[in-house]
């Protein structure tokens, strides 16, 4: 059960379209000037309480990787070992290539992306989610729901957006993030399918009347909204 519960989660932040979005080490942050560096570690943040980190400890021909899931409640841990080659450059330098760890490919990349309990290259990272065979208009939900926890709002179609932009995010980031939203939900409506779009056209209906019914009352208390529909 915690295991399916963790795949839906996984899933969820990561069957979004782009590898772009997907957590990667590239070989050069392991391997630089034809040597092994240090200990890496690097953290990403997926929202409240959601994050994947990775310890990487780098060797000549292999590289030793720790990662850690948490999203919520849930904690996933993992390890693997990378395997590394060299390849010449020019008569004094070489160049390292870190492989993909998924079964049957062993392609050697430049950067590997972490998805579920492996780390893997772009190709087997893509395929993962193209065989879900998600219908459009959920990924384009769980896309606006992303764009909207990196804003700082609250998940759901048409709920309001803060006014203000989260802590340390430059405004640009936030306009554009805007922007992104706006689109994504644009995107979302028009792929609604007829009969979920018939369904919200009554909700939203019965909530005009309501909201009109209790005008008075709601003048009289000073509360002015009622909240957009949780689809
Ligand atoms: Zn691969």
């Amino acid at each position: 059960m915690r295991r399916t519960q963790e795949q839906i989660e996984w899933d969820e932040l990561f069957a979004v379209g782009s590898v772009e979005d997907i957590p990667s080490i590239v070989a050069t942050d392991l391997y630089s000037k034809g040597a092994p560096q240090g200990r890496l570690s690097r953290r990403w943040s997926l929202g409240d309480d959601a994050y994947v980190s990775i310890s990487a400890r780098p060797e000549e021909q292999r590289a030793t990787c720790s990662v850690t899931a948490k999203f919520g409640p849930d904690l996933m841990r993992f390890s693997r070992n990378i395997e590394v080659t060299w390849t010449r450059v020019g008569r004094a330098s070489r160049r390292a290539w870190i492989h993909c760890g998924a079964m049957g490919c062993d392609r050697k990349c430049h950067r590997l992306y972490i998805v579920a309990n492996n780390l893997v290259c772009r190709q087997c990272a893509g395929l993962r989610y193209e065989s879900k065979n998600r219908p459009a208009h959920d990924r384009s939900r769980v896309r606006a729901d992303k764009l909207r926890g990196r804003l700082g709002a609250e998940p759901g179609f048409g709920a309001p957006l803060p006014s203000i932009k989260p802590k340390g995010m430059h405004r640009s980031t936030f306009d554009r993030l805007c922007h992104d939203l706006y689109e994504e939900e644009r995107r979302f409506a028009e792929l609604l399918p007829p009969v979920v779009e018939r369904q919200v056209a009554a909700l939203l209906k019965r909530l005009e009347a309501l909201e009109k019914k209790q005008g008075a009352a709601l003048r009289l208390s000073g509360s002015s909204s009622i909240a957009a529909p949780d689809l």
